[in-house]
């Protein structure tokens, strides 16, 4: 069958492609709708650290809104002396953080060898600087959980397209696209958040659209007018880090919320989500 030249052009990414399923998917996670027409929040912490501090935020966050909990344990620092997070004790937590509240939890895999660490993670993400580490794609395609997969500092659409393939192409479904900013000549901001990438991912695939304001601005006061901009172009979500106490955050405390504030954006987001139809 001969065809189009649109689907000749997208054959790289056959199976994430719009040619593939006409019908967006919604991914379910643990009774959590992502994607047409339901908009959830993922909120948390940049990394856990500790016990107190992973469960005082997730019980606050619920409590303002969020559907699902996030919290790096295993942290890609770009510093060898940075803190590189509390690793399998840090999931452990977020287990722990999850019977209490009842929130399902997402965390960043950095290879392949943890993947049996991660039983008890809902959404395993995979984060910028892997979008094209390839055989972790291929090994996450062998999981049962969804993946969020976050586009990488300096990757095109495409690329960020292909390497979702990589994921789906090798068995598992369920991906979750992060745009989280990309790398420009702006210094001003951590990133830029490429809302356009946004409104063309949902064009050209299926999967569901989720944006990261937090990691895009790097500026905590740019959080809340970001994250009513991505529900508006059309968005299936948001990760928003939060942290009890920003000024001595381990990691990015810059960008992170107080629970305060993250009340105060669910506050509008909730408003905002009626106005465009969406479920929050
Ligand atoms: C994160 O979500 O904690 C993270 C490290 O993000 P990114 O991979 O987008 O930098
Ligand atoms: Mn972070």
């Amino acid at each position: 069958m001969a065809i189009s030249e649109a689907e000749a052009k997208t054959a790289r990414y056959r199976m994430v492609s719009r040619f593939a399923n006409e019908v967006s998917t919604v991914i379910d996670v643990a009774g959590v709708k992502i994607g047409e027409g339901y908009f959830p929040v993922i909120s948390g912490p940049c990394s856990v650290e500790g016990e107190e501090q992973v469960i005082a935020i997730a019980k606050s966050i619920k409590a303002s809104g969020a559907k699902i909990l996030r919290g790096g344990a295993f942290k890609p620092r770009t510093s060898p002396y940075d803190f590189q997070g509390m690793q399998a004790e840090g999931l452990e937590l977020l287990s722990l953080a999850k019977r209490e509240t009842g929130l399902p939890i997402v965390s960043e895999i950095m290879n392949q060898s943890q993947i049996e660490l991660f039983h008890d993670v809902d959404i395993v993400q995979i984060g910028a600087r892997n979008m094209q580490n390839f055989d972790l794609l291929k090994a996450v395609g062998g999981i049962k959980q969804p993946v969020l997969l976050k586009r990488g500092l300096a990757n095109t659409i495409e690329e960020f397209l292909m390497s979702a393939e990589y994921i789906v192409a090798s068995g598992n479904p369920n991906v979750i696209l992060c745009e989280r900013g990309i790398r420009t000549f702006e210094s001003m901001t951590r990133n830029t958040l490429d809302l356009s990438a946004v409104i063309l991912l949902k064009q050209m695939s299926h999967l569901p659209v989720i944006a990261d304001p937090s990691h895009a601005a790097g500026i905590r006061s740019l959080v809340a007018p970001l994250a009513g901009a991505i529900l508006a172009v059309g968005a299936d979500g948001i990760m928003i880090e939060t942290h009890n106490d920003p000024a001595n955050a381990l990691c990015d405390g810059a960008q992170s919320l107080d629970l305060e504030q993250f009340a105060d954006l669910m506050k509008d987001m909730k408003k905002r989500a009626e106005f465009e139809g969406k479920v929050i």
